[in-house]
């Protein structure tokens, strides 16, 4: 471990809760035994939990303006969420590149934007309307700098002008979409670099995230990987500052002494299926193929690491709330990871993990789905959640009532159907299964094998009937047999609705293709997590709060694990680190 073992005890600190090796604090009663001095092992000014957007652009800036700063990063490379991500960065306010192209930003128009109480989605949902005014004026008044400094810390973004491409609730008066250039920088996904014609206009997390690192490194932020935070120390379980943190390294827990500060900057919780079910009873353990994963989770490790120690939460109804990408529609079936933007081909480094790339879906008129019953649910072909951006409302007048009258209500939508269950009196939709003949693979040029496809873990099957392929759909989530007849049925009466063009049961837009021709396939396209839109209390400096409304000092929080802020990703993350590390830095050295 790169941290140095040191002697260092503090007589009359006390630990946090729950310093168990490995493991997570247990539990208010566990705080109140008497605690041990802390034995640190290592020491940093700022020490930051995370190496992804929010992470590393906190070390960066803390480092920069003067603080020795330790980043800890669980998994094996740097990155986070971010390195897979698209590379759309939603900085506005008025840029340097908004400018450019004439377009009029200010802090005062983002801001307004971004608490806009009558922005609605068509299903009624409202992006905004929920969002931390001061959370959302610190994000308004440092979105250009933060911008200004990502082109100086070496990311380049595609040159063109400001666009609504990628956007999730970005603010609907102007485009701010900007698009990091994947670069020479090889990609995660492939572990190779993008064809060299694309390279300067390919948007892509690994455009912005490689600059960040090299930043970091040339900085000299000392980053430990696969060092996973599993405590936080508070001098007293509910009082006093954040002293530093516990880390999991190769099977050891060490302690690392933040003289500053500590930043959770650890991406959220969507992973972590009982954090999620607080919001949401039907994201059950079905839900497995979390966007981003498997090169890295949102656990929740951050957020319940703060609440040992007294942190409160905050903005859960964004959560809960439908529209961007909280849940989202798989886009590849056959495999775990199903994520419509992203696909691990065995190039990258944790294809191992990820076990197949997934057939991708660009007509679902080419397969029917169908839940652990073998029943269809839902139109096929009807999309997920929607989002607000630039244009989405036409014509959009800034906070006024006018808008409801641009939004058609349109409460259509394909997720709901999938997640409502079986009938069974439990919660969750279970898997759901996409259904299709020889004929479909071959209209969609699919090869269903290995490494397309994962047989191995249970995500893909195939038989030369459907009676046959019902009984071998077994695996960790079918939690009931498919029985055969169903499918049958199933498929017969879909057969007919392709003869007759009309979907009786679901109003699929004229149904196309019949699934006649051995052999059959089942392939694994449940819904997929995505996105965290609440996390811990922070205000506008990102000092996280505790369940008393006051701050806990020296304990920061930034990106996708603070709460308060409903946008999608990569601005809010890069903005939050930057504001965290600012304030970090000017924070007293403790003796
Ligand atoms: C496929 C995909 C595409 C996306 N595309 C876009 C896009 O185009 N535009 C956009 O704005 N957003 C996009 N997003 C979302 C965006 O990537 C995230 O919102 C953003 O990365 C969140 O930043 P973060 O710093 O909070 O978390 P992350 O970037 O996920 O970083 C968190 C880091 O903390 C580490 N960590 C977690 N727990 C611990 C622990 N206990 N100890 C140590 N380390 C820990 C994780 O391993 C991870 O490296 C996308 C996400 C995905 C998955």
């Amino acid at each position: 471990m790169a941290v140095k073992r040191r002697d260092l005890i503090r007589g009359g600190a006390s630990v946090a809760a729950g310093l168990a090796a490995g493991g997570l604090p247990s539990g208010p009663s566990s705080a109140q035994a008497p605690q041990p001095p802390i034995r640190w092992d290592g020491e940093a000014d700022v020490v930051v939990i995370g190496s992804g957007a929010s992470g590393l652009s906190a070390a960066i800036v803390a480092r920069e303006a003067g603080s020795t700063v330790i980043v800890v990063e669980a998994e094996k490379d740097i990155g986070g969420h971010a390195i897979c991500s698209g590379g759309n960065v939603p900085l506005g306010g008025g840029t340097s590149v908004q400018k450019k192209y004439g377009i009029a930003d200010s802090p005062d128009l983002l801001f307004r934007d971004l608490t806009d109480w009558s922005v609605v989605e068509p299903n009624g949902f409202a992006d905004y309307r929920y969002n931390d005014r001061e959370i959302i004026r610190a994000f308004a008044d440092n979105s250009a700098a933060c911008f200004e400094w990502l082109l100086a810390h070496g990311v380049i973004f595609v040159d063109k002008a400001p666009d609504a491409r990628g956007g999730n609730s970005v603010g609907n008066s102007v485009p701010r979409e900007m698009h990091a250039a994947v670069m020479r920088w090889p990609m995660v996904q492939t572990g190779q670099p993008a064809d060299p014609s694309i390279q300067a206009v390919l948007s892509s997390g690994n455009g912005l995230m490689r600059p960040l690192e090299a930043a970091a490194r040339k900085a000299g932020v000392e980053i430990l990987l696969e060092h996973r935070m599993t405590a936080i120390h508070r001098q007293a379980p509910h009082s006093g500052p954040a002293l530093g943190i516990a880390v999991s390294n190769d099977g050891a827990t060490r302690n690392i002494r933040a003289r500053k500060a500590v930043i959770i900057a650890t991406g959220g919780s969507s992973g972590n299926v009982n954090f999620r079910r607080m919001i949401d009873p039907r994201l059950g353990e079905e839900y497995c193929g979390l966007a981003g994963m498997p090169w890295s989770n949102q656990d929740a490790s951050g957020e319940l690491a703060a609440m040992a120690i007294g942190a409160s939460l905050w903005g859960l109804a964004n959560q809960a709330a439908e529209f961007g990408y909280s849940v989202t529609k798989a886009g590849y079936i056959g495999c775990q990871y199903g994520y419509r933007n992203l696909q691990w081909m065995p190039g990258s480094t944790v294809f191992a993990r990820a076990r197949a790339s997934g057939l991708r879906v660009a007509d679902w008129q080419n397969v029917i789905l169908v839940n652990m019953l073998g029943q269809r649910f839902y139109d096929e072909t009807a999309e997920q959640f929607t989002a607000n951006d630039y244009n989405s409302i036409d014509p959009y007048v800034q906070g006024s009532w006018r808008n409801v009258k641009s939004v058609t209500y349109d409460p259509h939508n394909f997720l709901n159907a999938a997640l409502a269950g079986i009938g069974d009196g439990r919660n969750g939709g279970g898997p759901i299964w996409a259904i299709f003949d020889a004929d479909a693979a071959a209209r969609a040029k699919w090869d269903p094998r290995p490494p397309h496809v994962d047989i191995d873990g249970g995500f893909f099957f195939s038989a030369p009937t459907l009676a046959e392929l019902a009984g071998k759909i077994v695996m960790k989530y079918q939690r009931v047999p498919m029985p055969p007849a169903n499918l049958e049925a199933t498929v017969a009466r879909y057969n007919s609705f392709v003869e007759s063009g009309v979907d009786e049961d679901f109003a699929k837009p004229k149904p196309l293709y019949k699934i006649a021709k051995p052999p059959f396939y089942a392939g694994w396209a449940t819904p997929v997590p995505h996105d965290t839109r609440a996390g811990l209390r922070i205000n506008g400096k990102c000092q996280v709060f505790d369940m008393n409304g006051e701050v806990i000092p020296s304990l920061y929080c930034g990106g996708e694990s603070a709460g308060g802020f409903s946008l999608h990703g990569l601005a809010r993350a890069a903005c939050q680190g930057f504001i965290a590390g600012t304030n970090a830095n000017a924070e007293k050295r403790r003796a």
